[in-house]
């Protein structure tokens, strides 16, 4: 093994979680600053699948609506804040020389032109004398990832990571190979291309430390992804579960597809929740600790009661056009506790006194299992959650979770949704879990939606009831 970079997170993690929300959008963004990194694109590779395509012409400059799609790439880190771009060049590395130059923009272009193909690791070993930080932003040349890099860095810094890795949800991993996390994000390994269905997938954009690539043996070819990664998994390597858009070009068929890809991209945006083209978002939300205070086996209606906040966030949610549905585990119904009828009940009367604070709920999914039943709703099985999205058509990646328990924020990592922990109920405790890393903490429901709001760049101020 010649990498030695495991890092035990829990720390990190512990203190972030104890910190406050407020104090959380407070410091993000103002840690050690993305700008300030060296980037490196991967520009070096052969293609070979796309030699009918791109005779004699490297995949850099292979023309997507017009442009060689590295400006796409260069583009992102431009509006990412970077300055110091470094091209690992290989095939045909003159031509992208040639055609770029030593400047994009404000951001300066350098070199690092191999001799003989020395792999993405050794390509990136060899840029190293170029890139002067000691974290190095890393991408491939044939994929694009169309999402906020500065999330990404504040994440990786939350963490303490000292790599990490962008994943996306594909519905086929076949192509690419699955990737395999826990629910911290930590990696735990890498399935072969084999491996069908549907799962994480590498999308070839590192935050690398630069003792990892100082490690890289310089002696011959080394792939990251083969030879780097798999010795990093479970050793301090973490996953960002990513909800950004995807593309590569790496096969004819993909990069058909590239057109269509950058031609949306001018409808995206501005993104706001709830509004254009883009579907309606959800929000899934939790009952027993999260909207209603937690009463075991709750079945009598005049127990019912709203914890302290709720109805207020839910109210502000409502307002930035979220949907709101509540997912809830219900084993007591397959105990025979209580019947469907007693449940409908309190479901009732959680609903009338929403409805007296201005809040409608979208929908109420229930799983009456026990857990030794092994159903597919049970939470964290995503089966309540699917059959929401089918019914109320939106997208499983694009919605939140909410809930006090490690089953909704193991629920909403499945799918590739955001994740937010509250303290209420079991919320406190669960928060003090090292292993439990949610994208977000939050004190209450007011708390979250706060968080939301500006995450989502929703404003909140006029249409919100007092
Ligand atoms: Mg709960
Ligand atoms: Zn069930």
């Amino acid at each position: 093994m010649w990498f030695n970079n495991s890092r035990t997170p829990s720390k990190e993690v512990a203190k972030w979680q104890g910190d406050s929300v407020a104090k959380w959008l407070r410091d993000s963004g103002t840690e050690t600053n993305l700008c300030s990194v060296t980037a490196a694109i991967l520009v070096g590779g052969l293609g070979m699948r796309l030699r009918a395509q791109l005779p004699g012409r490297p995949k850099a400059l292979a023309e997507v609506a017009g442009r060689p799609f590295l400006s796409y790439q260069l583009d992102r880190l431009k509006t990412a804040g970077i300055k110091d771009v470094v091209l690992c060049t290989g095939y045909r590395g003159e031509q992208i020389q040639q055609a770029f130059g030593d400047s994009y923009g404000p951001m300066r272009l350098r070199y690092s032109q191999e001799a003989a193909p020395l792999g993405t690791a050794g390509a990136l070993r060899q840029a190293l004398p170029l890139c002067k930080t000691d974290v190095v932003l890393a991408m491939n040349g044939d994929a694009f990832w169309d999402a906020d890099l500065q999330a990404f860095w504040r994440w990786h810094h939350r963490r303490g990571a000292v790599t990490s890795i962008v994943l996306m949800w594909a519905a086929d991993t076949s192509r690419y190979g699955r990737v395999r996390i826990d629910r911290a994000g930590c990696v735990q390994g890498f399935d072969e291309k084999s491996v069908a269905g549907e799962g994480w997938i590498n999308a070839g954009v590192y935050l690398l430390g630069r003792q990892v690539i100082e490690a890289i043996p310089s002696d011959g070819p080394v792939s990251m992804e083969h030879d780097v990664f798999p010795t990093l998994a479970g050793r301090g390597l973490y996953g960002y579960c990513s909800r950004g858009r995807f593309l590569d070009i790496g096969t004819p068929e993909s990069y058909r597809m590239a057109e269509t890809f950058v031609r949306q991209e001018g409808r995206r945006r501005p993104e706001r929740v709830g509004e254009g083209k883009r579907k309606r978002r959800f929000v899934m939300l939790d009952r027993d600790g999260t909207i209603l205070v937690e009463k075991h086996y709750l079945s009598d209606p005049n127990q019912v009661e709203l914890v302290e906040g709720a109805a207020e966030g839910l109210r502000r949610l409502q307002a930035m056009g979220l949907g709101l549905v509540v997912i809830t585990n219900q084993s007591a119904i397959g105990r025979g506790m209580f019947d469907v009828a007693r449940l409908e009940a309190v479901h009732q009367r959680m609903r009338e006194l929403l409805q007296a604070e201005g809040v409608r709920l979208d929908g109420v999914y229930v799983c009456p299992h026990r857990p030794q039943e092994a159903c597919a709703c049970r939470k964290p099985k995503a089966g309540l959650l699917k059959r929401a999205a089918r019914e109320l058509r939106f997208e499983l990646q694009d919605c939140f979770v909410i809930g006090d328990k490690a089953c909704d924020i193991d629920l909403g990592r499945a799918v590739g949704a955001t994740t937010v922990l509250v303290r209420t109920g079991y919320g406190a405790r669960a928060a003090g879990d090292p292993s439990l890393t949610p994208d977000v903490v939050a004190d209450d429901l007011r708390d979250a939606a706060s968080v939301i709001a500006q995450q989502c760049h929703v404003s909140t101020s006029q249409d919100i009831p007092a």
